[in-house]
């Protein structure tokens, strides 16, 4: 099947297609019924020719007979016959030829000697006249002489029994022939033929033109045949003559060749070929225009479909009235729902249903084609607060009136971000830190108080600044960065800040950092580092502090305070702390077998205190190794629940674990938390304690926190101590344990026992 890319050439290419097969139908039948009709007149000229030919040979075979019957009886030619008197004879046959204008005359006696005027015959030719006389009893026939044919007419002498025959001789030549063939209305050619025993023969030799038609001809007995001849198509008609040969039967042949007869049919064949030629060709163009005219407004609807999918304006042109025309105009109506329809899609997508405001989707589009403008976000402060004291509708309306505020002293539209986030573009001259002291200004249109539902409502705004276009680092998102500004700055308590990339970090990258901490726990690249606790009073090591450490195969050393705060935030502390609390119980063995009975300190982060499995799995644990394990109490973060954390920390107590304050004097603890918590011990942080020699504010803040901690009963442990003279202050102080690199640096196991085979105060002496 072939196909089609247009309508218009299918249509042209079937049309002309139907056509030229109705014409060639056509020039078959007109050609079929021109040959018949030409070949009937032939076989008609043909047949009354032979017939005219019968005619002819009648007559002349009656007026030779008749001849030759004068001479048979005339009495004085029987005598000389009887007497055998051969002058006589030969000269009134000789007389007789002339007179009756024959080629040749002779006397054949019954006896069989024979007296010839003109042409001599042979032996075997006058035997075989004599076999067609007396046996064929034939009168008049062809006799073939010297190989061309001859009619022989005969007629009996008898004396009263017959004593010979008088015989005329013609030859059968062409002027004969050629006057029939002027009778016939058609110019056939006409010959006599005899069959010899090598084919047939004409009058002038052996006959070849004919010769694969005569037999068929011949059978046919006097009806014209049709055939290929080696002058092309012809028609035959054969009529048979008498014989004297019996083996030698001849015929008279008539024949026309087909060509000659659709000669005259020619000029109507080409006119015919032409006027199709011109039909077909007319009916071409006639398609191709007409189809174009049909199908035009289907190529429009097609390229109106494409526009439509491109979302384009695809409204077509209605040039008619027909079913097209209608289909165009359902097409249109159709097209421009869609578009009505899009349209409203469009706005739904870049609005805020709540306040009809441009929505987050608008703004980042926005930033998208301004590459030199600020996306600035006003976040309303204490959002949550303000939402919860005046319900979630008023504070719709409120976001929608500080939005109308901005918009107003700004004179851009003004997007609604989030529930409480508002955001526009800021085309500003100068640098960034113009366009930060504008947005702080724009801060101040929540200056003055709303009046939402009759009542007053006072609201402020932060805003975060992020450039439209971020090279490298930090969020995709612009409108991200944006909002992530407002949060740095809330904590950097000012009223808007550029979003500040370094500040971020890479969130992304610390959450996949975590799942290969967990990994690294199972392998060695997560290990233990002990520092020793130096006790002032004893001046030995009585003591280790467990700190974890990682080395990361990609990323080499990791600072604790990074991966630990990561854990914190993502909930694996837990896995990770419970992995130091084995590693050191497993540890303080190894040391007890080393000779070296220490105190191993776990640091413990203080979100882990409300965690009761945590609780469980480290009582479990220590009391089954019976370890002595202290574990220090690190606030990163704000304890979650309090009360449950100073529940675990009395059961730690009890169950012989001692409990350190770590970090104090940094964090978030308070005398209150000092004065509640079971504590034994009190960390000073080093950032005290590393100014202490150069600080007398810091001297006393440690000094009146060691005698803080001894009024609560509990021991005091300088970390950080680095230096001699920090070390002789706190001496000097009463602080009971120092910590630092003055006395050690934090040592795998291996190094730790070999510094404990040294000194206690190597390093610091
Ligand atoms: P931290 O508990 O206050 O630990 C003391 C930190 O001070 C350690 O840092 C230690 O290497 C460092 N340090 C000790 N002596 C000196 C000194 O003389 N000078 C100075 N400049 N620094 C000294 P590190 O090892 O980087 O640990 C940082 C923090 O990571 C620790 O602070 C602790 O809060 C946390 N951490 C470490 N290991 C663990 C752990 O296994 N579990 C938990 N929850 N936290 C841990
Ligand atoms: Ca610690
Ligand atoms: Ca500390």
């Amino acid at each position: 099947m072939i196909r089609f890319r247009h309508l218009r050439t299918r249509l042209t290419v079937l049309y002309a297609g139907l056509f030229g097969i109705a014409l060639l139908f056509v020039a078959l039948a007109v050609f079929t019924a021109i040959t018949a009709s030409a070949r009937s007149v032939v076989r008609g000229e043909l047949t009354a020719t032979g017939a005219v030919y019968d005619q002819l040979w009648e007559s002349r075979s009656a007026q030779l007979e008749q001849g030759a019957a004068v001479l048979a009886q005339d009495f004085g030619f029987r005598e000389a016959v009887a007497t055998n008197d051969e002058p006589t004879v030969s000269s009134a046959l000789e007389n007789l030829s002339a007179r009756q204008g024959v080629d040749g005359a002779l006397l054949l006696g019954s006896d069989g000697y024979a007296i010839t005027a003109g042409p001599s015959l042979d032996e075997a030719t006058l035997n075989t006249l004599w076999t067609g006389l007396n046996d064929g009893e034939l009168s008049s026939g062809v006799l073939d002489l010297n190989g061309q044919p001859h009619q022989a007419v005969a007629a009996p002498v008898m004396a009263p029994v017959l004593i010979g025959w008088v015989v005329f001789i013609d030859r059968l030549d062409q002027t004969q022939m050629t006057r029939l063939e002027e009778l016939s209305a058609i110019p056939l050619n006409a010959s006599v033929l005899t069959r010899a025993a090598d084919g047939w023969r004409g009058m002038s030799g052996p006959e070849s033109a004919l010769a694969g038609l005569m037999d068929r001809a011949v059978a046919e007995d006097g009806a014209a045949v049709g055939g290929r001849t080696a002058q092309g198509e012809a028609m035959v008609l054969a009529r048979p003559l008498p014989s004297f040969d019996a083996d030698a039967p001849a015929v008279l042949a008539l024949s026309y060749p087909m060509a000659e007869a659709l000669k005259p049919y020619e000029p109507m064949f080409w006119a015919l070929g032409g006027i199709s030629l011109v039909g077909l060709a007319l009916l071409v163009a006639g398609t191709w225009f007409l189809s174009r005219g049909l199908t035009r407004p289907i190529t429009a609807l097609d390229e109106a479909v494409h526009r439509l999918q491109a979302g384009e304006d695809a409204q077509v042109e209605i040039t008619s009235t027909d079913e097209i025309g209608r289909l165009a105009e359902s097409f249109n109506a159709m097209a421009g729902d869609i578009r009505d329809r899009q349209a409203r899609l469009t706005h739904m997508a870049l609005h805020d249903m709540e306040t009809g405001l441009p929505n987050r989707l608008w703004l980042e589009r926005q930033a998208a084609s301004s590459a030199s403008a600020h996306v600035v976000l006003f976040g309303v402060d204490r959002f949550e607060v303000v939402r919860n004291a005046i319900g979630f509708e008023a504070m719709g309306q409120l976001v929608a009136a500080l939005g109308a505020r901005l918009s107003t002293a700004t004179g851009a539209p003004v997007a609604r971000v989030g529930a409480g986030v508002m955001g526009l573009m800021l085309e500003i001259e100068g640098d960034d830190a113009d366009a930060i002291a504008a947005a702080a200004r724009l801060c101040a249109v929540a200056n003055e108080p709303l009046k939402l539902i009759g009542a007053r409502i006072d609201a402020s705004l932060t805003a975060g600044l992020a450039r439209a276009v971020q090279p490298t680092g930090g969020l995709d998102a612009v409108v991200d960065r944006a909002g992530v500004a407002i949060d740095q700055a809330r904590a950097a308590g000012s009223k808007a800040a550029l979003f500040d990339a370094a500040a971020y970090g890479d969130p992304g990258a610390n959450l996949s950092l975590m799942s290969d901490l967990i990994c690294a726990l199972e392998s060695d690249h997560v290990w233990m580092a002990y520092q020793p606790k130096f006790d002032l009073r004893q001046n030995a090591i009585t003591g280790v502090e467990g700190l974890m450490r990682w080395n990361h195969p990609k990323r080499d050393f990791i600072a604790p305070d990074l991966f630990i705060g990561m854990a914190e935030e993502t909930g694996q502390i837990r896995a990770l702390t419970e992995w130091g609390v084995r590693r050191a119980i497993a540890d303080q063995k190894a040391l007890a077998k080393a000779g070296h009975r220490l105190k191993v300190s776990i640091n413990v982060s203080g979100r882990l205190l409300s965690d009761e499995s945590f609780a469980r799995f480290a009582l479990n644990a220590v009391s089954r190794a019976k370890a002595d394990l202290c574990f220090e109490i690190t606030e990163t973060a704000v304890i979650d629940n309090p009360e449950a954390a100073l529940g675990i920390i009395d059961r730690f107590a009890a169950a012989g674990i001692k409990v350190s304050i770590d970090d104090y004097g940094s964090g978030l603890s308070s005398l209150a938390y000092l004065k509640r918590i079971a504590a034994d011990e009190l960390k000073i942080d080093k950032a005290f304690v590393m100014s202490l020699d150069e600080s007398a504010k810091d001297a006393l803040l440690v000094k009146s926190t060691i005698d803080l901690a001894h009024s609560l009963g509990m021991t005091v442990t300088a970390e950080g101590v680095e230096t001699q003279t920090a070390m002789a202050l706190l001496r000097g102080m009463g602080c009971d344990t120092a910590q630092g690199y003055l006395i050690a640096r934090p040592l795998a196991l291996t190094a730790l026992i070999e510094r404990l085979e040294k000194p206690a105060l190597e390093a610091a002496a």
